[in-house]
Order: structure tokens, then C-alpha cells, then sequence
């Protein structure tokens, strides 16, 4: 498979579990987080996917297309290891469904950042709430959700808060 294959089925997959974790919460009240805003494609996706619902993007330095750059009010724009840590008192238990797309490609910082977002996953999450993410995230007591057909186990991943 050439890259360009390689990184045409890697977007496929992302928004095939984004439109699957859209479907999977419904009607079920809360915000959405967008964990990583890089040029904006998926926070512009996830808008027009969830038209009625708040959307709270994390971003350590926004650098994203004009058009997909969130208000102030919906921006927290510094290292997730504080700004999400703030975030957790007004948002605890009330989010939706949260997209974490915050991988580098280098395994030791991805795994430090993925064990820090899993811990807060349950305390931000409502119930019935869902993740999804392109690192494991999963916590104790995450209910695992298959993928949408054609994506890959280890591509993406999906979980639900109980
Ligand atoms: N979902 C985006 C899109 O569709 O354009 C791409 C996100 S990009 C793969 C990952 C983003 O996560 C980068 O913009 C990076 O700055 C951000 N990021 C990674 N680690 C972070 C951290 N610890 N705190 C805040 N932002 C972080």
C-alpha cells in the first residue's frame, strides 16, 4: 500500500469512528471536547455533525485553518495537562462525547499524554457518554465499542462511559 493509500484510509477511519461516536451519543445532553485542534479538519467536521451542541477545544498552540478557529469562549489554548485539569470543575460530568486527537507520532510523549487524558475521561464524561480517540484511552471501567466496519483494531478507538 503506498503512503497515499496509507494516509487516505487513516482519514476514512477518523471519520467513520467521529460519525459513529456522533450517532452513539444521539440525544444525550452534554458538550462536545475536540482534543487537539492541529489545522481544524475535525473540529469542522464535528461542527457540522453536531450543529446544536457546544464544542470546547484543548489546542497547546493554534495554528488552524481561519475558518476553524473557535471563539474565545469555546478556546483553551495552552498544554492539556493544565488547561483540561481547569476545565474539570465546570465541565465535570457533563460532557457528551470527546475527540482526542493528540498523537505526534514520538511513543513516549503519546503514552504520557494518553495515560493523563485517561484519567480525567470519567470525571468529565457523562454517563452514556462517549470517546473517541487515536490512542488508547481506554480507563478502568470504559466499555470498549467495535469500530465501524473497515477500520482496523489499533487504527482508532472507541469507548463508552457506563
Ligand atoms: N484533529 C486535528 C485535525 O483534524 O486537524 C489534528 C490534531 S494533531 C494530530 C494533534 C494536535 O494536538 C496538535 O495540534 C498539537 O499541538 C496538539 N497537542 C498535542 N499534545 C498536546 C498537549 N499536551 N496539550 C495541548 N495540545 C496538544
Amino acid at each position: 500500500m503506498s503512503r497515499l493509500d496509507s494516509f487516505i484510509r487513516r482519514l476514512q477511519a477518523q471519520r467513520a469512528c467521529l460519525d459513529a461516536a456522533v450517532d452513539l451519543v444521539g440525544d444525550l445532553p452534554g458538550a462536545v471536547f475536540e482534543l487537539g485542534l492541529g489545522n481544524g479538519r475535525t473540529y469542522d467536521h464535528l461542527r457540522e455533525a453536531c450543529p446544536g451542541r457546544e464544542i470546547f477545544v484543548f489546542e497547546r498552540k493554534v495554528a488552524a485553518h481561519p475558518d476553524c478557529v473557535p471563539d474565545v469562549e469555546h478556546l483553551f489554548e495552552g498544554c492539556i495537562e493544565e488547561t483540561l485539569e481547569a476545565a474539570a470543575g465546570r465541565f465535570g460530568g457533563r460532557v457528551a462525547l470527546i475527540h482526542a486527537d493528540l498523537g505526534s507520532g514520538r511513543a513516549d510523549c503519546d503514552a504520557a499524554v494518553s495515560a493523563f487524558v485517561a484519567a480525567r475521561l470519567p470525571l468529565l464524561l457523562t454517563s452514556g457518554g462517549v470517546v473517541v480517540s487515536d490512542q488508547d484511552v481506554g480507563w478502568s471501567g470504559a466499555e470498549p465499542l467495535a469500530l465501524p466496519p473497515g477500520v482496523r483494531a489499533g487504527r482508532y478507538y472507541l469507548y463508552r462511559k457506563a
